[in-house]
């Protein structure tokens, strides 16, 4: 009986944008779907081998066929096959959060001729329907009977019982016509296909074969060839070289076959950034090829972003994505990892958590960290492309670890500096080194932009003594800085802590005690009218032009505390930065509040103007507007009317 049913709505979007191919590169429809073939013999080879016997271990083989009278392809294997509800789901829905994330990059992007977002996708089964008006899938699963879906891919598909003795699928395409610069019909063509195998599935380990025509000598009759007489003869061919990459010998890999097995493996349009062959022999023993995309996975910040290595054990594949091997803050590293340590009579749940797997997982860690840190001292523009794309994962790397990866990652920070010119960054050795003699710290300053972190008013001080401070416009970074601690033993010490007005310098620290004693009630006065808000009121040595700032006391700064108010669960109730409000002495404001010493009630009606005044120089915003709007108006009416 034949069964008639609809396309899941994802999967009409997802086919209609197939069907009117937006992509140009349609030749990548038979990379995908013999990449599902060999994932099916995987899969095949996988539960054979774990079914004491029940099922027959068998050699995985993927076969072309193709009818160029007829315009048809087929791509045939041994593999798992589909049981009718694996039809369904796998084919008549878009189960992969991939392709789920990738209609919504679609839906959003404004010009839907970017191949640069589709080229980023796995487009997976449904690519067939860029190439084809009409697709068959034949497939049988061992214990279960054997199904025909087919369907024209626009809004639904048929499955009916079917015959077919052998366990594995069979892909039927019948390709569109020719139309004006379309050529459909060469994917029918032997020639084609056997470059495109060689393109994009070279590396595939199991043989791709396909029937050839080539040109004998005919004989005599004594067997000898018959010189310029040729019969033609169809002869099977494998067109893979099937060898997997990480098998070969290191030396005979070039950075290029490294780059083609990337972008075919990873389903990328761009070269990787980095790429790297690693094989370790030792107290663990595996070949690992890890690759660092040149644009990051474009949900790497969302939730369903799942990080992993692929897994190989014995050259067997065993899972895709294997979280296990790659920590979080390296999670934009993609690759594959194969250990001949691997005991593969376990479960795949024992296996991910087998001591030899950590092993690797640290290896493969460190690899990566040296990797980039040689980059860092031998290209330093490769290395600050890296940076601009991931430098906040391996800031995030020292925070989530509570400093437990300080010595690991830290020759690995860059920062932009107030001093480097152009927005360079520099690393913490090099500030270091450029430290002049009484400088005690590493000076920082946060905020949201640099332009906005280059204005606030604490760095008037440091401009003018021509210290260099590092300039964190990322939230994790004041963070990451925090759990550092120091480098080189050095302290990190925000331009924002009160501290840093004594080290500034010790003159001016006399100075500011004796200011301090001498406008004691006005102080008092400014601190008590905002004792919810501040926790001090200081005078400052490290103004220059503006007339108030907020530092903070050690601890929070008032960047990590907005960072942590916003956190999901805070809500505003996140702990608190302790505040303290720094008055510059020198500024006419000052001068002119200090006459009114003895005017307790007015002193104090300047105060909060004072106080939501720095929070705006800061970059912050005003809690209470309505009564800063009011405060100022009585003071422009006051002066206006004298
Ligand atoms: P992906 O391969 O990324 O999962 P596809 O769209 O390529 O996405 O395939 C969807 C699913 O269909 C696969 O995950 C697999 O379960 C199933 N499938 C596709 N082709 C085959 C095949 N030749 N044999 C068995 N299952 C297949
Ligand atoms: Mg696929």
């Amino acid at each position: 009986m034949k069964e008639t049913l609809q396309f899941q709505t994802e999967s009409k979007e997802l086919l209609n944008l197939m069907i009117n191919s937006i992509y140009s590169n349609k030749e990548i429809f038979l990379r995908e779907l013999i990449s599902n073939a060999s994932d099916a013999i995987d899969k095949y080879k996988y539960l054979a081998f774990n079914s004491n016997g029940e099922i027959p271990v068998r050699d995985g083989v993927i076969w072309l066929h193709l009818d160029d009278k007829k315009n048809i392809i087929e791509i045939e294997d041994n593999g798992i096959g589909m049981t009718k509800e694996d039809l369904i789901n796998n084919l008549g829905t878009i189960a992969k959060s991939g392709s789920k994330d990738f209609m919504k990059k679609f839906k959003e992007a404004k010009d839907k001729q970017d191949i640069n977002i589709i080229g980023q996708f796995g487009v997976g089964f449904y690519s067939a329907f860029m190439v084809a008006d009409k697709v068959e899938v034949l497939t049988k699963a061992t214990n279960d009977k054997a199904y025909l879906f087919t369907s024209d891919g626009k809004d639904n598909f048929t499955i009916e019982e079917a015959n077919k003795d052998e366990v594995g699928t069979t892909i039927t395409l019948y390709l569109k016509k020719d139309k004006d610069e379309e050529d459909y019909s060469q994917f029918a063509s032997t020639w084609t296909v056997e470059r495109l195998v060689k393109k994009y599935s070279d590396y595939v380990r199991y043989p791709i074969k396909m029937m050839m025509e080539t040109q004998k000598a005919k004989k005599d009759e004594n067997g000898n060839d018959i010189e310029g007489k040729y019969d033609t003869v169809l002869e099977e061919r494998t067109l893979n070289s099937m060898v997997p990459l990480w098998k070969k010998n290191k030396k005979e890999v070039t950075e290029d076959d490294l780059k083609t097995f990337y972008k075919s493996k990873f389903n990328d349009y761009e070269d990787p950034l980095f790429s790297m062959f690693v094989t370790v022999d030792g107290m663990v023993s595996y070949s690992s090829l890890l690759f660092i995309p040149s644009h990051a996975p474009f949900n790497l910040y969302s939730e369903n972003y799942e990080k992993g290595l692929q897994l190989y054990a014995k050259n067997i594949f065993i899972k895709d994505k294997c979280p296990e091997l790659i920590p979080d803050y390296l999670k934009f590293v993609r690759g594959l990892v194969d250990s001949d340590d691997f005991n593969l009579n376990v479960s795949r749940e024992i296996l991910q958590a087998s001591p030899v797997l950590k092993k690797i997982a640290n290896n493969v860690e460190k690899k990566i960290v040296d990797e980039l840190k040689k980059t860092k001292e031998s290209d330093f523009e490769k290395y600050c492309k890296f940076w601009d794309i991931y430098g906040e994962h391996i800031k995030f790397g020292i925070y989530s670890t509570y400093g437990e990866k300080k010595e690991l990652l830290q020759d690995l920070l860059v920062f932009h500096s107030l001093n480097a010119e152009g927005n360079k960054y520099i690393s913490l050795k090099e500030y270091v080194e450029k430290m002049s003699k009484e400088q005690k710290s590493i000076y920082y300053a946060a905020g949201e932009t640099l332009d906005a972190i280059k204005m606030l008013p604490q760095l008037e001080k440091f401009k003018k003594n021509g210290y260099d401070v590092l300039l964190l416009d990322k939230r994790v970074d004041e963070f990451a800085l925090m759990m550092l601690q120091e480098f080189d033993k050095k302290d990190f010490k925000s331009i924002s802590d009160e501290s840093i007005n004594e080290e500034l310098s010790t003159e001016e620290k006399d100075k500011i005690d004796s200011l301090n004693a001498n406008h004691k009630r006005f102080l008092d006065n400014v601190k008590e009218s905002l004792t919810d808000k501040v926790d001090d009121v200081v005078f400052s040595s490290k103004l220059v032009d503006s007339p108030v700032c907020i530092s903070t006391k050690q601890g929070l700064s008032l960047n990590m505390e907005k960072t942590l108010d916003e956190q999901p669960g805070n809500e505003n109730d996140g702990p608190k930065a302790s505040k303290v409000l720094e008055i510059n002495p020198e500024h006419e404001l000052f001068k002119a509040l200090a006459t009114l010493e003895d005017n307790d009630e007015e002193t104090k009606k300047y105060a909060s103007l004072l106080y939501d005044e720095a929070l705006l120089l800061e970059g912050f915003d005003i809690k209470d507007k309505q009564d800063f709007v009011k405060k100022l108006n009585e003071v422009m009416v006051k002066s206006l009317r004298k």
